[in-house]
């Protein structure tokens, strides 16, 4: 019925040797050693360049690996795992963050590997989407550590995720598994960016909140923004359109998750990202809502719990994807 704690096969803590780090997203590019037991070293980091072509931020993820290659401890690095904004295409090593408009189509993947191996790192390197990094991270050392399977999320300006199955990381194919803020709970929904219509994204972002809340006529007082943390501190003071805000959030993620756990068993579902920042703002909806969509009795014990990690879980992230999909002491590749 939900998750039970059992032996992972694949846990980044066991590997030996270390993994080199690289976050990239929208406004900076880190970058770390990371040790088997989860602690980083030569933590650093740079601006994500703005208005530069693709070779301009290139440049930048290259001096974040110099800076790491200086460390003493950089001969002992064995694997690479880079965590970028999306869409990202795993399969060709290649990612169009959103909020990176120099890359598009980018073979990110080989121009790391390229680096690393100017600093005479010829290892193997992975390439994983900001959520499915950020799932690997709360499995490995997060709030969904010790569960089997597990739906881990992002609830931010965009909704992302990524699954755990059978204590595994799954990205698919593309790397794009978990996309839960793109699956439909509105069928006759407005339409999404994407291009369907009714998505979670489209009811429960932290943008999506804003914009339905000042839609219906609620306004900042002094001190709030016009934004999904100014809904949630309305909230917090009984606006009423701003509590239906959030309920309407937290009903769409509620169906979204209960349709993930229904379809392949998902005991627990983390959630984090700055609209979860929110706290029992979003996490009460959700669990309230759940009563009414995960009705069967293998999900009725669903969980859904905050995430764990902070600031650094981008690098932790990128560094437990690439142990778990290069494989670690148990395993090979799981895509
Ligand atoms: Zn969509």
């Amino acid at each position: 019925m939900t998750t039970h704690p059992s032996a992972p096969s694949a846990q980044p803590g066991r590997a030996d040797g270390l993994t080199v780090a690289i976050d990239i997203g929208g406004t900076k590019i880190a970058g770390a050693l990371v040790h088997p037991d989860g602690a980083m070293t030569g933590t650093t980091r740079r601006p994500t360049p703005r208005g530069t072509d693709a070779e301009g931020v290139v440049a930048a993820v290259a001096e974040v690996l110099a800076d790491l290659a200086r460390d003493p401890l950089w001969p002992s690095v064995v694997r690479c795992g880079v965590g970028s904004a999306g869409p990202v295409d795993t399969s060709r090593g290649t990612v169009s963050p959103v909020n990176i408009g120099a890359w598009r189509d980018f073979p990110v993947l080989d121009r790391v590997s390229a680096e690393l191996a100017a600093h005479g790192a010829r290892i193997p390197a992975v390439l994983a989407g900001d959520g499915v990094a950020m799932t690997a991270a709360e499995h490995w050392l997060g709030a969904a550590r010790g569960h089997a399977d597990a739906l881990c999320m992002v609830v931010s300006t965009g909704v992302g995720g990524g699954l755990i199955l059978n204590n595994r990381l799954h990205p698919g194919p593309t790397g794009n598994a978990g996309h839960i803020g793109h699956i439909s709970v509105a069928f006759d929904g407005e339409p999404c960016v994407c291009g369907s219509r009714g998505c979670v994204e489209s009811i429960a972002s932290g943008t999506a909140i804003a914009r339905w809340a000042l839609a219906q006529g609620w306004t900042p007082t002094a001190g709030q923004d016009a934004t999904a943390a100014g809904v949630a501190a309305a909230a917090r003071t009984g606006d009423p359109v701003a509590v239906a805000a959030f309920d309407r959030a937290g009903r769409a993620l509620a169906a979204a998750i209960a349709a993930t756990a229904t379809l392949v068993e998902t005991g627990i579902t983390v959630i984090g990202g700055g609209v979860a920042a929110s706290g029992d703002t979003l996490f009460e909806p959700i669990r309230r809502h759940l009563a009414s969509y995960a009705t069967l009795s293998f999900v009725r014990g669903l969980k859904v719990v905050p995430a764990s990690l902070g600031t650094d879980a981008g690098l932790i992230g990128a560094a437990a994807a690439a142990t778990m999909l290069l494989g670690g002491p148990a395993g090979g590749p799981t895509a």
